[in-house]
């Protein structure tokens, strides 16, 4: 296998199921071609972004080696949204499946594609507390500082662990 890298990866669903969708999801990265999952976190239940009427989320966040390039492992990741068929609609609205590229190594990109690391992971608890349970104490999120500020900027507000 080629050099791989260290990517962790956001997964969060609010429709059929939600714990189902997330842990099915877990398997799929398991099986995915140049990727061995390390580890994931606890399941979260959090409260919706955006559109207020839609029911709540349960999110995770995996540790998962790679030697796909980052577009390549997005691509990935969207195969597998639409397996849970997930259908585009509005932004921030219900959906089965999202599996977000959060961090890919050390690397710093911002396209219309891919923007890692992903725009939203300051403010969301849901990203980061997971992250949290993954990395060591004095972790550094590429081009956004230690993980231990951000925390502290963001409070545990609307989440809960699941089980
Ligand atoms: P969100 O996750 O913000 O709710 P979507 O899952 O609907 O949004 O993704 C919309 C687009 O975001 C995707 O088509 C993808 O190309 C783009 N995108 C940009 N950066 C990332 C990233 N780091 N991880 C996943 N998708 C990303
Ligand atoms: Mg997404």
């Amino acid at each position: 296998m080629p050099e791989s890298v260290l990517s962790f990866i956001g997964l969060g669903s609010n429709l059929d199921e939600p714990a189902e969708q997330v842990r099915s999801a877990l398997v799929q990265l398991q099986a995915l071609p140049r990727c061995r999952l390390v580890s994931h976190s606890n399941l979260y239940q959090s409260k919706p972004m955006g559109p207020a009427d839609q029911p709540d989320y349960i999110n995770a966040v995996a540790a998962l080696e790679t030697s796909l390039e980052s577009f390549e492992l997005l691509a990935e990741l969207q195969a597998i949204e639409t397996e849970h068929g997930r259908v585009r609609k509005e932004c921030w609205g219900a959906r089965t499946l999202d599996l977000d590229v959060l961090i890919y190594d050390e690397l710093v990109i911002d396209t219309p594609q891919l923007t890692i690391p992903h725009p939203g992971l300051p403010q969301r608890a849901f990203v980061l507390y997971p992250l949290q349970e993954l990395v060591a104490a004095d972790f550094i999120v590429p081009g956004m500082g230690k993980l231990r500020d951000l925390l502290d900027e963001c409070p545990f507000e609307g989440l809960s662990i699941y089980d």
